[in-house]
């Protein structure tokens, strides 16, 4: 087959996405997949030039941490690189068992199971949970890897408005009596920020008898006093059936873990296809992400200043004029409205040494483009200053503030 085929749609689709990244190149707004030359706390060096870091996800600022860094270089001489196995076969070390009973005690679960991407643990436990004639029921601005394992689950997939409760309930009486029911939600979501209405949805899921399943990827040492958690934000217990989250995004390793009753993770050990027939994490990750965890609750001056950091930029983002969203977290969404106009402020923003990348549809909806800036607790008050008179100057320079 030729790619010039015009008459294939599969090569028309190919060829639609390669015009719009060449378009951007040649504006020289193409912002993605610039390799970093150096990273290092909050800086990241791109070709040459090293820039405030305000698009990662480190919000601890974990990365580089002494004793996360020597538990990665022991597992690695212990164990060597990988393990040459799926994990219910020959893949499975003492640092696997030691990172699930890590998380499960700081999830306060009888066992949890880590598998190697957090995208592949929603895909693998949502499709593995549900079958046919159930029913999955989803936040409209939950993660693509809820979305791919709602469809991957071939159960009745129904959406309900972002955060709308009366929404939620509705969806929950209009699914048949005999069904299986599976709430899934974000804690915080990723684009916006913003948190989810946890109390009431567990009591919604109680009502209806239906299962939750909570995805803390953006929660995890950000919520709650210690970084527990959405749950600790809440001051809430025993309300989440399946506790899933990351090992990418706070913690500075890769993965994805399930937490839950020991029946549960039993359960997803044997029947989780992404589990059962995918290789088994390296032994150098699963050891940073345990040592991780210890980390958080051994710092929780970390949690602290990450948390202060968040209130200082949103308030100061606002103050300045700028459309923050209802977000309450580290993610921190700058609506610009239209694409070209996020594309031009985040190139602006990394000209004058601000990391930060736009995002623009189909990632978030038509019309709400938007930089989304990370805080973490690495920055100072006044990198974060810094940070904000540029986005100023930008937000002016393009229009999304008045001049
Ligand atoms: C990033 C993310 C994931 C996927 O995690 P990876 O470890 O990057 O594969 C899942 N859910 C949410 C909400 C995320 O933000």
């Amino acid at each position: 087959m030729s790619l010039d085929n015009g008459h294939n749609p599969i090569a028309w689709r190919i060829e639609q996405m390669n015009e719009r990244v060449r378009s951007a190149k040649e504006q020289d707004l193409y912002l993605y997949l610039q390799p970093a030359e150096a990273v290092d706390g909050v800086h990241v060096t791109i070709n040459g030039r090293k820039m405030l870091q305000f698009a990662s996800y480190a919000y601890l600022n974990l990365l580089h941490h002494p004793k996360i860094q020597a538990a990665a270089q022991a597992a690695l001489e212990e164990f060597g690189s990988g393990t040459h196995g799926v994990r219910i076969l020959a893949g499975t070390t003492r640092v696997h068992v030691e990172l699930e009973q890590t998380i499960a005690r700081f999830k306060k679960t009888e066992d949890a199971l880590a598998l190697s991407s957090g995208y592949v643990t929603n895909l693998g436990a949502i499709a593995a949970l549900l079958g046919r004639n159930d029913v999955v029921i989803s936040d409209k601005l939950n993660h693509a890897s809820i979305v791919d394992g709602c469809l991957l689950s071939r159960a009745k997939f129904v959406r309900f408005e972002h955060n709308d409760m009366a929404a939620l309930e509705q969806a929950l009486g209009e699914a048949p009596k005999d069904a299986g029911k599976l709430v899934v939600v974000d804690a915080v979501f990723s684009m916006d920020g913003d948190i989810i209405n946890l109390p009431e949805v567990i009591r919604l899921c109680r009502k209806y008898q239906a299962l939750l399943m909570v995805d803390e990827a953006h929660s995890l040492g950000v919520l709650g006093e210690t970084g527990q958690g959405i749950e600790e934000h809440f001051g809430l217990e025993n309300g989440i059936d399946i506790k899933m989250g990351t090992l990418s995004k706070t913690i500075p390793s890769v993965g994805g873990y399930i937490a839950g009753s020991a029946e549960l993770i039993t359960y997803l050990k044997h029947s989780m296809r992404a589990f059962v027939f995918s290789a088994a994490l390296p032994p150098a990750s699963a050891a940073a992400a345990k040592a991780s965890f210890e980390v958080i609750q051994e710092e929780p001056e970390r949690v602290k200043a990450l948390q202060a950091n968040v209130n200082y930029f949103i308030k100061g983002l606002q103050e300045r004029g700028f459309n923050t969203l209802n977000s309450a977290t580290p993610i921190v969404p700058i609506i610009t409205g239209d694409d070209e106009r996020a594309w031009l402020m985040a190139k602006l923003a990394q000209d004058n040494g601000i990391f930060v990348l736009p995002v623009v549809a189909p990632a978030v909806p038509n019309g709400s483009s938007r930089i989304r800036a990370n805080v973490s607790a690495g920055h100072t008050l006044a990198e974060i200053e810094q940070a904000m008179t540029v986005f100023e100057q930008a937000g002016r320079t393009v229009g999304v503030l008045p001049t």
